[in-house]
């Protein structure tokens, strides 16, 4: 029979670390499985002139807490959990990727979610270089310089409309155009003078020396274009890593989980937080804060039953 454990904390990034800081206060029988711990953390960032620095705000609390599960968690499973099922008595059975099955009467879900890439030359060269997969992230070391954004859909105009106030000119690359809330704010973000559309045309290439110099782009009849820029920003949609739940739980359209104020799903005694949620997050501090909210409320949750 497998063990049973009050909380099962799936994902060891910022929102899994403080999610289980929390339960470990509150002295419960915690597991945590993933693979790793610390999540997605450490992005150095370099451009011409300006030197490489980390841009994450919140790393070294996240470094902290790492440090402080790491001394008290007895139950760390170095694994992904591929599937989640619902007993009958409400609880959760965890079954482990490298086999072996895990038992807990609530569960945080905090696998966070995963930028696409383009997979074109340069691609992966680049990166850190003056490509940038996250507008909110990179976009304020760009000012007063050209730049590309490559994308089609809502992340892509929320980047147009930050980066419209800092850079001196964006050629907007629509790759792969997605449907869009507000048509009319999206048409009114494409005419701004500082904005020149691309439809019908796909990246070939990124090109540079030390750092981005320009892109290359292909269009139907073949014709090939090359685009002076100093920045790239890929901003697809993120792809949330739901795939454990993704039978359990509310998701919005683009695989978010759906969780009210306190980070609880529809399915009673699952918690998620942080960027595999539809909490506006992609960034440490609120992952933070996002998995500290999950923790309090599976705390009271399994406090409540205690008493029933
Ligand atoms: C390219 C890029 C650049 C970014 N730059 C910045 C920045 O400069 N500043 C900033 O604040 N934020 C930045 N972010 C956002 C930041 O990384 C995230 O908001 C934050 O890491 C989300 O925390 P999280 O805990 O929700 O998920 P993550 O940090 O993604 O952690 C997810 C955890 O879940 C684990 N996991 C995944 N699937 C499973 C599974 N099935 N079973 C068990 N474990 C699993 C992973 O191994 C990992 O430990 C960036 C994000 C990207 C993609």
């Amino acid at each position: 029979m497998s063990e049973r454990f009050d909380a099962a904390i799936i994902g060891g990034g910022p929102a899994g670390l403080a999610a289980t800081a929390y339960l470990l206060y509150a002295r419960l029988n915690v597991v945590l499985i993933s693979p790793d711990l610390g999540g997605k953390v450490s992005y150095p960032f370099a451009l011409r002139h300006v030197p490489s620095h980390d841009t994450v705000w919140g790393a070294g609390l996240v470094h902290e807490l790492a440090e402080r599960v790491t001394g008290e968690l007895e139950h760390h499973i170095k694994d992904t959990v591929s599937r989640v099922t619902r007993l009958d008595d409400g609880s959760y059975s965890l079954a482990l990727n490298e086999g072996g099955v895990v038992e807990a009467r609530t569960i945080i879900l905090c696998t966070g979610a995963r930028a696409q890439r383009l997979y074109v030359e340069g691609e992966a060269d680049f990166w850190g270089k003056g490509l940038s997969y996250s507008a909110i992230s990179h976009a304020p070391l760009f000012a007063n310089r050209p730049v590309a954004v490559i994308g089609g859909g809502e992340r892509s105009i929320t980047a147009l409309q930050i980066l419209i106030p800092l850079v001196s000119h964006i050629d907007y690359i629509e790759a792969r155009p997605q449907p869009v809330v507000d048509r009319a704010r999206a048409e009114a973000t494409y005419a701004h003078p500082k904005v020149t559309v691309f439809r019908g045309w796909e990246v070939q290439q990124i090109v540079g020396d030390d750092f981005v110099t320009g892109i290359d782009l292909v269009g139907v009849n073949g014709e090939v274009r090359s685009v002076p820029i100093e920045g790239i920003f890929v901003q697809y949609g993120l792809l949330p890593n739901n795939s454990a739940v993704r039978d359990l739980v509310d998701l919005d359209a683009n695989g978010h989980i759906v969780i009210d104020e306190r980070c609880a799903t529809n399915a009673p005694g699952l918690f998620a937080a942080g960027d595999v949620t539809t909490v506006y997050a992609e960034q440490v501090p609120v992952s933070i804060g996002e998995g500290a909210k999950a923790g309090l409320t599976a705390w009271q949750y399994l406090s409540a039953k205690s008493v029933e």
